[in-house]
């Protein structure tokens, strides 16, 4: 039996072996408790004929879980120092492909193309970079990868955005972004005790499902997101205020904002937080032919 890495006493040694100093600014807080990562990994549901991407290795606490139970494991890491680290701690393993390289710079369609290929099942599993967990999301859906879902650990406070439903102080552009693509759900909490140092925040895993049927359908995806994230600029305030200081010229076209919320049956007192996806993808097709143009010659 190989011993695990993400134990206290064994995650020290590596660190002093090579002398490693953690970056902070890099997010580097490591896992050290072996149940938690592997309640992690069951929340994936993988098979030796699945495939997981990883973001952040670090030296390798999760890749070794996922290496035991997935049939191909490719993770990206930008912190070049924990190369060797790596290619020691994963040597019992031959199914790991490390990418040295930022997520956020990487071509991944590349690297699923030429890596996995052969896997029908993929899914992301993570410890996520705090710092950058809602650029790396974002990116991950916006590539539109052929991945079933992901199971990521982040901060809880980001969590419960991203999980949030209609009507809830948490609910906001960053939960339709998300769940436009996946439903998510909170899988578990995690204490700080188990990282190494611990972080300043509490963390949460969830669970992302690439949705069988779209939740809703649009015109343009990128034009409905601008309209979310604009009826959020000011949570306090109505729909009707926040279009009209978010969108292009919207103060001039007052009367067509009214026009598309009476079409789409959308009280103009309501505010952003109580709209559902599928009345904001209905507001957004209303607002298309006012606005688009006025949009896409401002910012594209
Ligand atoms: N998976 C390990 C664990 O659970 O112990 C480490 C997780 S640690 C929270 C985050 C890891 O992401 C670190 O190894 C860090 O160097 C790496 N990282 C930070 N920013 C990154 C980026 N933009 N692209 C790829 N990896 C990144």
């Amino acid at each position: 039996m190989i011993k695990d890495i993400a134990t206290p006493v064994r995650t020290q040694e590596i660190l002093k072996k090579y002398g490693f100093a953690l970056k902070k600014s890099l997010g580097q807080n490591f896992l050290i408790d072996p149940n938690i990562l592997r309640n992690i990994v069951s929340h994936a549901g993988l098979t030796k004929d699945s495939a997981a991407i990883e973001i952040g290795p670090g030296i390798g606490a999760l890749t070794e879980h996922l290496a035991r139970s997935a049939g191909k494991v490719v993770s990206f890491e930008i912190d070049q120092r924990l190369l060797p680290v790596l290619a020691d701690t994963l040597s019992p393993y031959d199914n790991v492909r490390i990418v040295h390289s930022d997520i956020l710079e990487a071509d991944v369609d590349a690297v699923f193309k030429q890596e996995l290929a052969d896997f029908k099942d993929v899914m992301v599993v993570a410890n996520l970079p705090y710092y950058v967990t809602t650029p790396i999301l974002l990116k991950l859906l916006h590539d539109r990868l052929p991945i079933r879902g992901m199971v990521v650990m982040m901060q809880k406070e980001v969590a419960d955005r991203i999980t949030a439903k209609p009507g809830t102080k948490e609910y906001g552009s960053l939960s339709i972004a998300i769940q436009y693509y996946m439903d998510a759900e909170v899988a578990m909490t995690v204490p700080r005790t188990v990282f190494m140092p611990p972080p300043n925040v509490d963390s949460a895993v969830i669970k992302l499902t690439r949705r069988t049927e779209p939740i809703v359908t649009v015109k343009d995806e990128d034009f409905l997101f601008l309209v979310s994230r604009g009826s959020f600029v000011q949570r306090r305030k109505t729909i009707l205020n926040n279009l009209q200081t978010s969108l292009p010229e919207g103060k001039a076209h007052k009367e067509d904002i009214l026009k598309a919320l009476e079409e789409t049956g959308i009280n103009p007192t309501r505010r952003g937080e109580t709209l559902s996806i599928q009345e904001f993808g209905a507001l957004a097709d209303a607002l298309y032919e006012t606005f688009y143009e006025l949009w896409r010659g401002g910012n594209k």
